[in-house]
């Protein structure tokens, strides 16, 4: 039997000073899925993303892909955060040739790879400037560009757009699902937004904080591109609001917190 492609099994994360973060989480990601963390701040969605990347420790249960666990980050798994993370130090050609670099790739070979992805992200322009000089759009840009450099297989993306003004965020949402669609690559998305998750998700993971755990799945089977005003959007938007916030959504329904 073919495993997985990732499964978090059991998995709970005591932090040292005896916060628990997440308890009992359960989730099988398919290969090529789009699938969406959301819950109110604290419910412990960074956490369980850091732990899929190996950048923390399951206290319980464990974190599997293709049938093996995951013990520490590798370059299979690539993590996009609001705050970008690049090397300021180095060009967006740079920042994108630095995983080809360290995997031992020549140069030459890591300045090919590199000159791909600045195209296929659109910043041929820019090939020579350094992250100061770039709106935060781009930087975001440079930065799934260097996911896909290292021929991740799943990004686990923080947040990514949540410092984005509006038209900037739509724009990068519809490039990341084309970029998505045209890769197969599986991605784990955190937000707070339900608006930004029911347009981009296969399936929506749904959080509870008090320990962190998933309360809830949804899968989203809307044709895309999603029309954000159509009645079935609303519905889903409602629906979700409902669990995230009790009986009455409110207002604000559209933000979890
Ligand atoms: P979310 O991403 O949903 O806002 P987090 O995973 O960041 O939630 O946090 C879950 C809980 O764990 C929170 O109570 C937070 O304060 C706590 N926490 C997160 N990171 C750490 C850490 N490194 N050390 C101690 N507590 C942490």
């Amino acid at each position: 039997m073919i495993p997985p492609f990732l499964r978090v099994r059991d998995a709970g994360k005591v932090y040292p000073g005896g916060t628990e973060a997440l308890r009992g989480a359960n989730l099988t990601i398919d290969a090529g899925e789009f699938v969406c963390l959301i819950g109110a701040s604290g419910c412990g969605k960074s956490t369980l993303l850091r732990m899929i990347g190996g950048f923390e420790t399951a206290t319980t249960g464990e974190i599997v892909m293709a049938g093996k666990p995951v013990t520490g980050p590798g370059p299979d798994r690539g993590m996009v955060f609001q705050d970008y993370g690049l090397f300021p130090w180095l060009t967006v050609q740079g920042n994108i040739a630095f995983g080809p670099l360290a995997r031992g790739k020549s140069k030459q070979e890591a300045g090919r790879i590199a000159e791909r992805f600045v195209t296929m992200m659109g910043l041929d322009r820019f090939a020579r400037s350094y992250p100061h000089q770039l709106s935060g759009g781009m930087k975001q840009r440079v930065a799934i560009g260097r996911v896909l450099a290292n021929d991740a297989r799943l990004a686990l993306m923080d947040e990514p757009f949540g410092a984005l003004d509006a038209m900037t965020r739509e724009r990068l949402q519809e490039e990341l699902l084309a970029i998505w669609r045209s890769t197969g690559l599986s991605v784990v998305f955190v937000t707070h937004s339900l608006e930004e998750a029911i347009f981009l998700a296969d399936r929506i993971v749904v959080m509870s904080p008090g320990p962190g755990r998933i309360v809830a799945e949804e899968r989203i089977t809307l044709e895309r591109p999603r029309d954000v005003s159509s009645p079935e959007f609303n519905a889903i938007r409602r629906r979700l609001g409902v669990m995230l916030h009790g009986d009455h959504p409110g207002p604000h329904a559209r933000e979890v917190a």
